[in-house]
């Protein structure tokens, strides 16, 4: 399975859900946006009442979610996509990632998506080339400067970006790393149709 996906990580704002976007619809191959999931039952637990550092019952409630990223954001039966972008999920997402058995369950749901698409799956989020696929034989890691990634994200904020930034990379599980085989890619100033064509232009250099 491994050889049909892409793997694509980075930190926030770094282009990773533009760029994986893309490159799937080039391809016609499906996407998966795994931030969305983390996303989506951070916002289950807020409207819950659940503390999200409360471990226990956050991982209960993800065990029993129903999620969905495509054509929209759906927990549950209630769509979330507008709901997952908001200020109060930028700030307890990570807390609610940081929780291994929340990880455990959003990764076995990411290899069983990529194991149910007909063609590949371009996936990404911070462990997918490290945790989720580690044997996917393309693995992309995208970076891009602070200010730049702050530019992207828009109302976040750049304290609020770099705060999440810290918060992935310095957590005990799956914390967010370069694979040393990954392809590194700096995307700041550069164009969602270059980076993407860059990725191709390096899978044509591959051998099959
Ligand atoms: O990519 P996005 O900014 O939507 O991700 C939101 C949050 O979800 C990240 O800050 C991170 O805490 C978490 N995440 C993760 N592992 C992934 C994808 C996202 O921990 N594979």
């Amino acid at each position: 399975m491994s050889d049909r996906v892409i793997a694509i990580d980075g930190p926030a704002g770094s282009g990773k859900s533009s760029v994986a976007r893309a490159l799937a619809s080039a391809l016609g191959w499906s996407f998966l946006d795994t931030g969305a999931m983390y996303r989506a039952v951070t916002v289950a637990a807020l409207d819950r009442g659940v503390e999200p550092s409360d471990a226990p019952a956050v991982a209960a409630l993800a065990r029993a979610a129903a999620i969905e990223t495509l054509p929209r954001v759906v927990i549950d039966g209630r769509d979330v996509e507008d709901a997952i972008r908001t200020e109060r999920v930028n700030e307890a997402v990570s807390i609610v990632a940081a929780n291994p058995e929340v990880r455990a369950q959003m990764v076995e749901r990411q290899r069983a998506f990529a194991d149910r698409q007909p063609e590949g799956t371009v996936v990404e989020g911070r462990d997918i080339t490290t945790v989720v696929f580690p044997n996917a034989t393309v693995k992309v890691f995208l970076t891009a400067s602070l200010e730049e990634r702050a530019r992207r994200r828009g109302e976040e904020g750049a304290a609020s970006v770099a705060r999440r930034d810290e918060a992935d990379a310095s957590r005990a599980a799956s914390p967010l790393r370069r694979a040393p085989d990954a392809l590194v890619l700096d995307t700041t100033g550069r164009s969602v149709e270059e980076v993407v064509e860059e990725i191709r232009a390096w899978l044509r250099t591959r051998p099959h």
